[in-house]
């Protein structure tokens, strides 16, 4: 939803202008994927403009697959980009839409443009065309095949078409002008021969719409009113435009370029998180360390946090890089606000509270959620509980005076307060059991005696909590511009960005933890069931994101 007390930005106010003078009676955008990969961050702020622009003025919004590039495309990214797109919040006007369903009409208007002494089948091969191009402060040559009738011309294409003509030896170009300033318009192609099947079009064709004829004709054949798009398409515009002038499209769309998004610590190109897939750097689009929408998801960022951030930023005719602390202010927002708490081990250290009898069990019970109304939940307390290691010390200080110490106390959260009395250690030296006293009557209540804990930790029961393996995330990159210049992205992966702990103990609440939940482990961050290692025997919990930010130290 748009938030009203914003200054407009420079595609709402042409839209608001449009909508008074009557230049259009709807809104029509579109959000425009090429089915080559996942979805990332950058894409979420398109569709949250898109489809936001479409809400905000009673338009309609649809989803679209630009798909003319059979080399690179693949059903299994076209069903990911839907659900992505579904997760976030947004519904597409009528069926979903692919460029592919225009195939025919493409080609029937490139015929047209051919009888209309506008396009001609050129023969220079790829090197050729690059020489005859020219530079950006030189113009390029007419091909000698520009003058060509415009029979000959329908014939070949006709052959591209049917297969008859190798790839590579010909190509269908518009006849604009060699000469202009803008390279885009100098007879730029518009077909390529490519024997190569199509998601869904099989081997009907041999020859494929360049992207910069398709493109601005599958806007026009749906009507879409404002076509926008990120600023590297500014230059095309004339092209595209150029097309839309001089064939019978049944609509003139406009085109508006916004900045697109960068995040520091991150990339946010298609091809080169391909890449980290491809080489094993990740497992997979949806790892939870990649900037994709997929792998937000199952990390347990919640939709609307995307969707508040992608709000946050602003449209303008600029590109920018925007700090990934801002991304991450949204998710710990909402999650504060709305996840519910429990209680996970990560490092167990058994505490034996010695003034209980063996068989004791308390159901103790806390709120879901300190503000909200969400429930409560039941902590069953028994004479052997897990603290996290991290929260004992052999000997007390200053420093360490919200630990638990040998004659010091400590407040289980949600539970009693207790004192440690002495401790065991394996033969390597490590703790490995805390003996401690329960101090009566101290449920919600300071000790009689005045002797108050200073601090509070997490604990589960060892009868009661439920085992499981955590996988803590870092940042994927250690480089805050992991891409820029001639920077090799792979050389700034940072080799700690997980790190699996097994052996953790998970609250008994959490045995039916939903993937769909990211919860507030208290103390130690947010975290969501994995969708893809958890089974039946084994749970999986993803770090969404810790309570607080380690790098902002690092980062001023
Ligand atoms: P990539 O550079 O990652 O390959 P792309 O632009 O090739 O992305 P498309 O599938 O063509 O990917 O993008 C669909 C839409 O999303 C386009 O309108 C494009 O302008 C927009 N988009 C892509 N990347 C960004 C980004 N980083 N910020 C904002 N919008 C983006
Ligand atoms: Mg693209």
């Amino acid at each position: 939803m748009a938030d009203e007390s914003k200054p407009l930005n420079f595609i709402q106010q042409t839209i608001t202008r449009d909508l008074a003078e009557g230049v259009v009676d709807k809104v029509v955008t579109r959000f425009p994927p090429e089915p080559n990969g996942y979805l990332h961050i950058g894409h979420a702020k398109s569709i949250c403009l898109n489809f936001g622009l479409a809400e905000q003025f009673g338009g309609d919004c649809n989803l679209r697959f630009d798909d003319t590039n059979p080399e690179k495309e693949e059903d299994e990214y076209v069903q990911a980009i839907i659900e992505d797109v579904q997760w976030l919040g947004f519904q597409w006007s009528g069926d979903v839409r692919y460029a592919s369903d225009y195939f025919g009409q493409l080609y029937d208007w490139a015929k047209y443009l051919v009888q209309e002494g506008k396009a001609y089948v050129c023969e220079l091969n790829a090197e050729q065309m690059r020489e005859y191009r020219g530079t950006l402060t030189e113009p390029g040559k007419n091909s000698p095949f520009r003058e060509r009738p415009a029979d000959e011309s329908l014939t070949l294409l006709e052959q591209m078409k049917k297969g008859d003509v190798d790839e590579g030896s010909m190509t269908l170009r518009a006849k604009i002008d060699m000469a202009s300033p803008n390279v885009s318009l100098r007879d730029p192609v518009m077909y390529r021969i490519k024997k190569v099947p199509h998601h869904r079009t099989g081997d009907q064709w041999n020859i494929y719409p360049a992207y910069d004829f398709a493109h601005g004709q599958e806007d026009a054949i749906e009507g879409v009113t404002h076509s926008v798009c990120t600023l590297e398409f500014a230059s095309n515009r004339p092209l595209y435009d150029w097309f839309v002038e001089n064939l019978p499209v049944p609509s003139t769309p406009h085109q508006y370029e916004f900045g697109r998004l960068n995040l520091n610590y991150s990339v946010t190109s298609k091809r080169k998180l391909k890449q980290l897939v491809d080489e094993g750097h990740v497992v997979s689009w949806d790892d939870p360390r990649m900037p994709t929408i997929s792998g937000m998801r199952r990390r347990g960022v919640p939709a609307v946090a995307i969707r508040h951030f992608c709000d946050s930023l602003a449209v303008a005719k600029t590109d920018g890089v925007v700090d990934i602390s801002q991304l991450e202010h949204f998710i710990r927002d909402e999650l504060n606000k709305n996840a519910p708490r429990a209680m996970t081990v990560l490092r167990p250290l058994k505490v034996v509270i010695s003034n209980l009898p063996e068989d004791h069990l308390e159901q103790l019970t806390a709120p879901q959620h300190p503000e909200l109304d969400m429930g409560n939940r039941t902590l069953p307390f028994t004479r052997e509980i897990y603290i996290d290691t991290e929260d004992f010390k052999e000997e007390y200080s200053k420093k360490f005076k919200k630990k638990l110490t040998p004659g010091k106390r400590i407040r289980l959260r949600n539970g009693y307060v207790i004192e440690a009395d002495d401790y065991v250690k394996n033969e390597a030296g490590e703790v490995v059991q805390v003996n401690a006293s329960l101090v009566p009557d101290t449920l919600g209540k300071d000790p009689a005696d005045e002797i108050k804990p200073k601090g509070v930790v997490h604990w589960v029961s060892v009868q009661h909590c439920v085992d499981c393996e955590v996988h803590l995330y870092d940042r994927l990159f250690n480089d805050p511009a992991p891409d820029a210049g001639d920077k090799n992205f792979l050389d700034a992966i940072n080799p700690a960005s997980l790190q699996v702990m097994t052996g953790c103990k998970a609250e008994q609440s959490l045995a039916d933890a939903e993937e769909s939940t990211t919860y507030q482990f208290e103390r130690e961050g947010y975290f969501c069931k994995d969708r893809k290692n958890s089974s039946a025997e084994k749970r999986v919990f993803n770090q969404t994101i810790a309570l607080r930010s380690v790098w902002v130290e690092a980062d001023t």
